[in-house]
């Protein structure tokens, strides 16, 4: 059985998950839902083959081209915020990065929009994606500043790269009652935001600060 597998080997086994959902039970994620989908989702097919033995770890961890895995604490805070307002039919995503966040959100909602600037990336979330027969998931090589207004408005958009400020077509694109969810800053200095729309008006909530690579413009490969 290869790492490919969902196989429980080593440090890839059904224990080591417990333990990390365990963990972030402990650092508050309180959505049932979310700690059994983060449970259930094999990380280290996320990770190439020499980090995977890493997967279970409560910490980012790079998947080339200077992009990193998201921490999985963060995966499931920022995925509890997506569902805190009742369950999500349309999930736009920026920064589709290993499509370990993508997986996770495919799981909890009824269709993921991800856009990534860098194709090669994508098509390796594209395969992981197949891997594990996720097919409401659709992706976009693009500037995810710019959204994706054809399949918009969305009930629910998540940034997983930091902007230094909200990208106004993200807004735009949020249907009424809609949240999003964006760390905002420079690379001293982040902070995690929720925004809710209410008709004209724009809700925020500062949740934590946090550390993401930056937002970029344009497109790679
Ligand atoms: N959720 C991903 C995070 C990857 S890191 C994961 O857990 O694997 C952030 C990702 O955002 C990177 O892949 C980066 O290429 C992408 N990104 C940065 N700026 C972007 C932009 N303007 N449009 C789309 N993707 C962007």
């Amino acid at each position: 059985m290869t790492q490919q597998n969902f196989g429980g080997i080593g440090m890839t086994s059904q224990r080591t998950r417990d333990r990390l959902i365990n963990r972030l039970r402990e650092q508050g994620i309180k959505d049932a839902s979310v700690l059994e989908v983060l449970g259930r989702t094999p990380r280290h097919i996320f990770l190439d083959e020499a980090l995977s033995h890493r997967a279970y770890e409560d910490s980012a961890l790079p998947i080339g081209y200077q992009q990193t895995l998201s921490q999985p604490y963060i995966v499931a805070l920022m995925t509890e915020l997506i569902l805190s307002a009742g369950p999500r039919k349309r999930v736009l995503e920026i920064g589709t990065g290993s499509g370990y966040q993508t997986a996770v959100l495919a799981q909890l909602v009824e269709r993921v929009y991800s856009v990534e600037r860098i194709l090669p990336l994508q098509s390796k979330a594209r395969e992981r994606m197949r891997t594990l027969g996720l097919s409401n998931v659709y992706m976009k090589h693009a500037d995810g500043g710019m959204g994706w207004e054809a399949r918009g408005p969305y009930d629910a958009v998540i940034v997983t790269a930091a902007p230094e400020s909200v990208p106004e077509p993200l807004i735009a694109q949020l249907d009424d009652g809609g949240l999003l969810v964006i760390p905002v800053g420079d690379g001293r200095k982040q902070e995690l935001k929720l925004f809710r729309k209410n008709g004209a008006n724009l809700e925020e909530i500062s949740v934590t600060p946090v550390m993401f690579v930056p937002l970029l413009e344009g497109t790679v490969g």
